[in-house]
C-alpha cells in the first residue's frame, strides 16, 4: 500500500495507539522555516500534526542510526525506501526495528550520465563539475543530509578544526566531492537527499549516478535493491571486469 497524508496520520494513530511503535518519524509544517521539518511523532496527539506534500523533500532515513533500539516507523520516498535498504544491508539499523511507510510519490527517471559522458569531451566535463563546485561554500549540508555518509568521523572534519578551517579553494573542494562520491560508490540510492540540501544550487547529483550506472552496467549492481546485498566495494569475483571509470582506459 501506498500512503498519502490521511492514510498515514491514520496509520501512525494505529500503530502508537497499539505501542507497535515507538515513533513514527514524518514532518510537519513549520512556519518559521516556511516548509515542512522531520517531525518525530509519539503520541496520538503528535500524529495528527504530521503532514505530506511536494515540499516533503527531505529524506527521513539519515535520522535512523540515531534510532536505533527504537522502533521506528518512517515516512518514505522511493528513494528513501532505497537508502533505509542500503542501511539494513549495511548492518547499521535492524529490521526488527524499522517499518517503512511507502509515500505515494513520483519519482522521475533520470536522463543517463553515462551517454552524455560518451557524447562529451573531457574539457566539457571538467567545466561542469568547476562550475559546480565553484558554488560550494563547503558548508557540509550535503553530507548531513545523506543518510549514507555515517561515519562517525568524517577525513574532513579531521582536518577542520574550529582553529583550522578547510580552505575554500577549488582542491580542497574538489577533494571534498570527489572522495565523498568514491565512499558512496556501490552506496548512493540516488535519493536526491544531497543536491536538495544545497542552498546554493550545487547539483552534483550526476556525479554520483554516474558512478551508481558504472556499478549498474559492469557489476550488474543497484545500491538499496536487497537487505542482502554485500556492497560493490566489499566483494570480489575473479571473473570481475577490471575497466577505468567515466572515460578512464579500459
Ligand atoms: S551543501 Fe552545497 S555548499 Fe554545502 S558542501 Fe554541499 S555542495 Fe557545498
Ligand atoms: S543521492 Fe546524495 S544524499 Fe542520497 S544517498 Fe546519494 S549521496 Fe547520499
Amino acid at each position: 500500500m501506498k500512503y498519502r497524508e490521511p492514510e498515514l496520520r491514520q496509520k501512525a494513530v494505529e500503530l502508537l495507539e497499539a505501542g507497535q511503535v515507538d515513533i513514527v518519524l514524518g514532518l510537519k509544517e513549520n512556519e518559521d522555516v516556511g516548509h515542512p521539518t522531520p517531525f518525530f511523532a509519539r503520541t496520538v496527539k503528535d500524529a495528527e500534526q504530521l503532514v505530506w506534500n511536494e515540499h516533503c523533500y527531505i529524506n527521513l532515513a539519515v535520522y535512523l542510526n540515531d534510532l536505533k533500539g527504537k522502533k521506528t516507523a518512517i515516512a518514505a520516498k522511493p528513494g528513501d525506501k532505497r537508502s533505509i535498504i542500503n542501511l539494513l544491508a549495511e548492518k547499521q539499523i535492524k529490521e526488527d526495528e524499522v517499518l517503512i511507510l511507502e509515500m505515494e510519490w513520483e519519482e522521475e527517471a533520470p536522463s543517463s550520465v553515462t551517454e552524455w559522458m560518451n557524447e562529451t569531451d573531457t574539457q566539457e566535463r571538467f567545466e561542469r563539475f568547476q562550475r559546480e563546485i565553484d558554488k560550494c561554500t563547503l558548508c557540509f549540508a550535503c553530507r548531513q543530509a545523506c543518510p549514507n555518509c555515517y561515519c562517525e568521523s568524517c577525513y574532513l572534519d579531521r582536518k577542520a578544526t574550529p582553529w583550522n578551517l578547510n580552505d575554500l579553494d577549488r582542491a580542497t573542494k574538489t577533494t571534498y566531492h570527489l572522495t565523498r562520491a568514491m565512499h558512496l560508490a556501490g552506496r548512493c540510492t540516488n535519493c536526491g537527499g544531497c543536491r536538495d540540501a544545497c542552498d546554493f544550487g550545487v547539483d552534483l547529483l550526476y556525479l554520483m549516478q554516474g558512478v551508481s550506472e558504472f556499478l549498474d552496467d559492469n557489476y550488474d549492481f543497484r545500491a538499496g535493491e536487497s537487505v542482502d546485498a554485500v556492497s560493490a566495494m566489499n566483494s570480489y569475483g575473479p571473473e570481475d571486469t577490471e575497466i577505468g571509470f567515466l572515460g578512464g582506459d579500459n
